[in-house]
């Protein structure tokens, strides 16, 4: 994502954006670690540069992703530059991917729907409830993140967005409404104003709320090859690739790579289209 972000970020709607993260509790020795091994320009801060009421805070530089656009731009080059072919049809189970006598693999990436779809339920996967606010910010060029032990606050720019900033929110574990409700946006501005007071110089516009369900799932996200009885005679090849809960689009990318490596022994012996490389 990094080097999409050096090299594409303007088509694909990502930039590099420095970032503050802070915690109302320490968190453990092994999640620090953890962080500085992989974050960019990883830095603790003093007691003194963290907010009020947190034991702990670091800098570092992340990618941010401006979700919608960022589809769009995955989306393009899927069909434009690989030839890739999208159909939208409700499937009914997950055999009903293999009616196609010449399917050699499958993969499911169905989210929430795992948990019902026949042939998958998984009963391992629920839907994370989140509610957001969609704002016009352009003064806010940082990500600010804070970890309560009930809560979480969050300050996001969207990149490629004429000053759009999302401001955030809520993990509810097990809660699968979509509704969005005025309490929560307004303890979503009082909680962003007061962990960012720039946000109100000169000011933010709210555009609108929305509500979203994390694919989660216990034990993390699926990414596993399996086999699928079909009829008598036939098997399928089903890579599951889910429930990768409030990280879909950081991890998103290793995922993929890691439901097609599964498979690389299959796909090499499929004869290919010559590439619109
Ligand atoms: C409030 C909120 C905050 C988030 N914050 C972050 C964040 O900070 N960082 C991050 O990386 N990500 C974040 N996400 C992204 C999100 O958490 C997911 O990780 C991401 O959307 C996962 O994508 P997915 O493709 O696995 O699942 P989904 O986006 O749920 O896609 C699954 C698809 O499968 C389709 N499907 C299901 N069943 C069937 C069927 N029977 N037939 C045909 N199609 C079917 C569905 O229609 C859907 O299109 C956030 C999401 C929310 C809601």
């Amino acid at each position: 994502m990094m080097k999409l972000a050096e090299e594409h970020g303007t088509e694909a709607c990502i930039s590099k954006t420095p970032s503050f993260e802070y915690w109302d509790e320490l968190p453990s020795k092994a999640k620090i670690e953890s962080m500085s091994g992989y974050l960019e320009d990883f830095e603790m801060l003093s007691v003194t540069d963290i907010p009020e009421g947190c034991q702990f805070g670091v800098s570092f530089t992340t990618i941010t992703v401006n979700a919608p656009r960022y589809i769009q731009y995955l989306y393009r080059l899927l069909q434009n530059q690989y030839g890739v072919q999208f159909v939208r049809e409700k499937l009914p189970s997950i055999k009903a991917a293999f009616s196609d006598i010449s399917t050699k693999v499958v993969f499911n990436c169905t989210g929430n729907g795992a948990r019902r779809l026949p042939g998958v339920e998984d009963a391992k996967s629920y839907p994370t409830r989140g509610q957001i606010l969609l704002t016009r910010a352009p003064q806010i060029t940082k990500n600010v993140m804070r970890h309560g032990k009930d809560y979480e606050t969050y300050i996001i720019p969207r990149p490629q967005s004429n000053g759009n900033v999302i401001l955030g929110g809520y993990m509810q574990k097990g809660v699968g409404t979509g509704d969005t409700f005025s309490s929560e946006s307004e303890s979503i501005v009082e909680r962003t104003t007061t962990l960012l007071p720039e946000l109100l110089t000169p000011g933010m516009e709210v555009l609108a709320a929305f509500s979203g369900l994390r694919p989660s799932r216990e034990g993390g996200a699926r990414v596993e090859r399996t086999s699928i009885q079909l009829d008598e005679s036939r098997n399928g090849i089903l890579v599951h690739n889910y429930g990768a809960g409030g990280t879909g689009f950081q991890a998103g990318l290793g995922m993929a790579r890691d439901a097609v490596s599964a498979v690389e022994d299959v796909l090499r012996s499929i004869p290919r289209e010559k590439s619109r490389l």
